[in-house]
């Protein structure tokens, strides 16, 4: 009979896999629960009790964390790297000097069917496929054994992640390597990959998208753009759209332009989050579990967030070891150093945990047997377009509003 590994309690069970990764045996692999998530389970047949899962489990074992040094503003150089980064394109300046140094890169990508998973790449040209946030949970697969033996090998490493995934390569390693460097993305938390495969089937019945870009920058980088490349065409929406869009939107009927923002108003809202993201083991005020920290500039920055950087994505990058501020000198990235407190305090998520949304329950009750479109404007209390429209006519008109 399988079942997961005893003692970890499942709400704190992130999905790192160090325990899949660590497992000698391979009796453990990751199954979706019934809300689309991965977690790990025995086989217990084949389990001889050596206890090492446990032992790397980051929720039974948290590794200690560093205490953040400095924080900036950062952005990429080249305006061209910059537009094709969800924020200031730090991840693409470390990267990039990880691989002139000969190097590998772990980060996220994803699969013909828009799975999202962890692999490793060697050379630029590959590059492109690990840019980019995508805000489902990525399935880790080998990459920690793959990370360890690179590292053995002599070769540096640059492994990017969530701070959970980070968590559980540090455990699995066991020890710390001069030349592996690792950067912990500001996480709000992952979505469940279920909900994210339902979505695209119901609103891409026929034909899938021939891309798909969460942080799309065309109608400005601080509005949040999840854009889906259909042909030739990028039909893009925010997730807070202007009139005019929605009239453009409404009048196209096509069910992927109306529909594509509900998944990030579904994500940001906390509606469909992995359990264990409510109660993040990485949140700290002071403490980060990598070298370094990568995340969006938010808040009232004059000199920094002007007009233009606004469209274009500026960086929050904390530094948070000796190590991690050598390499982003090296890397030349263009940094501003900033005042950490008031970064923080636009951007909670890293330091807090979500809360849930107050319909997390009901909706993963209901979202196997129900339309999913419909059932996320009805928790989300997203009105019919010609709803919004007639009740604002009215109020300005006769409400005097
Ligand atoms: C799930 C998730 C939640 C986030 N929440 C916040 C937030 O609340 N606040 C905030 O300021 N920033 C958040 N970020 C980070 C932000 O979206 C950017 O990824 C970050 O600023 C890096 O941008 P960049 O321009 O330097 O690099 P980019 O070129 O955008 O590179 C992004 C890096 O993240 C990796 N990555 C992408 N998707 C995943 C994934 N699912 N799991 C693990 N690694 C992944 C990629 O491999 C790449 O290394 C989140 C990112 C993710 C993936």
């Amino acid at each position: 009979m399988e079942q997961m590994i005893p003692v970890v309690d499942k709400n704190k069970c992130s999905g790192c896999q160090a325990c899949v990764n660590i497992c000698t045996h391979g009796c453990i692999s990751m199954e979706a629960d019934g809300e689309g998530f991965l977690y790990p389970h025995i086989d217990h047949a084949r389990c001889i009790g050596c206890g090492l899962c446990r032992s790397v489990c980051p929720s039974l074992r948290k590794p200690d964390m560093f205490v953040q040094q400095q924080v900036y503003a950062a952005r990429h150089g080249q305006m061209e790297i910059l537009l094709k980064s969800s924020s200031g394109g730090v991840f693409s300046a470390l990267a990039e000097e990880i691989l002139k140094e000969k190097g590998v890169v772990f980060g996220a990508c994803f699969d013909e069917r828009y799975r999202v998973f962890h692999q490793w790449v060697d050379n630029e040209s590959d590059l492109d496929k690990l840019r980019r946030s995508k805000y489902v949970q990525s399935d880790i697969g080998q990459s920690y054994r793959q990370a360890h033996e690179f590292l053995e090998q002599g070769r540096r490493v640059l492994f990017v992640g969530t701070p959970c995934q980070i968590a559980g390569l540090r455990n699995y390693l066991n020890k710390d390597y001069a030349h592996l460097l690792t950067a912990q993305l500001i996480c709000l938390g992952v979505a469940s990959t279920g909900v994210w495969q339902r979505f695209l089937r119901e609103n891409f019945p026929s034909t899938f998208p021939q891309e798909i870009n969460f942080r799309k920058k065309d109608g400005g980088w601080s509005r949040y753009f999840l854009g889906f490349r259909v042909g030739r065409q990028w039909v893009a929406h925010s997730q807070k759209q202007t009139l005019a869009e929605k009239i453009f939107s409404f009048f196209s009927m096509t069910p992927a332009f109306v529909f594509h923002n509900l998944f990030l108003r579904g994500y940001l809202a906390g509606l469909f989050l992995r359990p264990s993201c409510h109660l993040c083991l990485s949140k700290d005020l002071e403490k980060r579990m990598a070298d370094v920290t990568l995340g969006d500039l938010w808040g009232e920055w004059p000199d920094i967030l002007t007009p233009k950087n606004k469209h274009e994505g500026v960086s929050f990058l904390g530094v948070n070891t000796p190590k991690g501020a050598e390499y982003v000198r090296k890397s030349g990235i263009k940094t501003m150093e900033i005042d950490a407190r008031q970064a923080m305090l636009h951007n909670p998520a890293i330091f807090r945990s979500c809360i849930p949304h107050a319909k997390r329950s009901e909706f993963f009750v209901r979202w196997r047997k129900e339309p999913l479109n419909a059932l996320l404007r009805e928790l989300l209390g997203i009105k019919p377009f010609c709803v919004t429209l007639v009740k604002k006519i009215y109020q300005r008109f006769f409400d005097g509003k």
